[in-house]
């Protein structure tokens, strides 16, 4: 017991303020030829501009599959070929593979699913999945009503990195809506044709709306560490190695620097973000207690979560700049994932 015991994480939060300019990272849809921004309202009615919580993960997600395939580290078929539905999809895409959870009894079968999609897959362990099985047949001669035998359970797995809507702070975000036009060589011969002829001139050119937005952003994120590998239909570790553990909590850890510097979501190809900066805390908790969660629309978000923190002893660690914040990431990869005690799991 006595042995050096290397320092754990049980779980981070990145809390903060981003400052992005002129982009459209994220968008409600297009009706006609105008596509609207994501608009979200707080509590007291105001109303702001926001990037989803939906996008930042996959942000996240696909830097996380980047690393995985360049490290070769253990992903499914699925999750090779960046199918959102991750282990859902590995189900279809190898029958065979899976049928080891058919073969086990009946009330094994969730245990024994949510183990194989965790061992066998990175991305399905850090982000999560939901296997959710259609009913067999159906692109035969009509639906098959299946067998108790042959049914696959439906599982989930929670993500272990969260994130929250990242919304523009009242006062400090600008919204613009810019007509643009996109010409058409084809269409333009076809009018000088048309002019030539003396009929009547046709537009070629197709108008289009497009908002713009800048402001300083608060966001939340929370990387719940010790959850990595943990099959949470009986609470043990179906990844159990630590040298495992720990390749997938630096992978999550990089991925979150990747995120912070290069945030690709929607019309990047025209709105690629002018990045100006970010500011905020990274909270670390090293014992099992969750870290303290403000949000950094109060001014006084790090005061108050730096009081907060010290009262349940968790780690608090500052950034004015962006390099400072990949500094942290950095050295927390020098740690190794929470591991609940071996006497709390059966
Ligand atoms: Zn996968």
């Amino acid at each position: 017991m006595a042995e050096q015991k290397q320092e754990q994480v049980f779980e981070i939060a990145i809390v903060g303020r981003v400052t992005w300019n002129l982009h459209s990272l994220n968008n409600e849809g297009t009706i006609g030829n105008v596509t609207e921004p994501r608009t979200v309202v707080l509590w007291d009615g105001t109303k702001t501009d926001g990037v989803s919580g939906e996008m930042m993960k996959h942000i996240h997600a696909f830097w996380t599959w980047l690393q995985a395939r360049e490290n070769n580290l253990l992903l499914c078929q699925a999750c090779k070929e960046l199918k959102p539905e991750r282990a859902n999809a590995d189900r279809r895409l190898r029958q065979d593979e899976w049928q080891e959870v058919l073969r086990s009894p009946k009330n094994e079968r969730p245990k024994v699913a949510v183990n194989k999609a965790i061992v066998q897959c990175a991305m399905c362990d850090l982000h999560g999945f939901l296997i959710a099985p259609r009913t067999e047949g159906e692109e035969g001669q009509g639906r098959r009503r299946r067998s108790q035998e042959d049914k696959f359970p439906a599982v989930h797995r929670t993500s272990v990195i969260e994130f929250g809507w990242v919304v523009g702070i009242p006062q400090k975000f600008h919204r613009d809506l810019h007509l643009h036009a996109r010409h058409s060589q084809e269409e333009q011969a076809r009018e000088e044709e048309q002019a030539r002829e003396g009929e009547e001139r046709v537009t070629a050119q197709m108008l289009y709306h497009r908002p713009t937005r800048s402001g300083v952003y608060a966001f939340v994120t929370l990387f719940q560490a010790w959850r990595i590998g943990l099959n949470e239909v009986n609470y043990t570790y179906a990844l159990n190695d630590d040298n495992d553990r720990k390749k997938r909590y630096e992978l999550a850890l990089t991925a979150y620097e990747w995120t912070f510097k290069r945030p690709d979501g929607a019309m990047t190809t025209t709105r690629l973000p002018h990045i100006e900066g970010a500011e905020g805390l990274v909270l670390v908790a090293k014992t099992a207690v969750p870290v303290p969660l403000l949000s950094p629309l109060r001014d006084d978000y790090r005061q108050q979560l730096k009081d907060l923190a010290q009262r349940q002893g968790v780690e608090v660690h500052e950034f004015d700049e962006l390099v400072k914040l990949t500094e942290i990431l950095t050295k927390l990869r020098e740690l190794t994932p929470f591991k609940l005690s071996a006497a709390s799991q059966q």
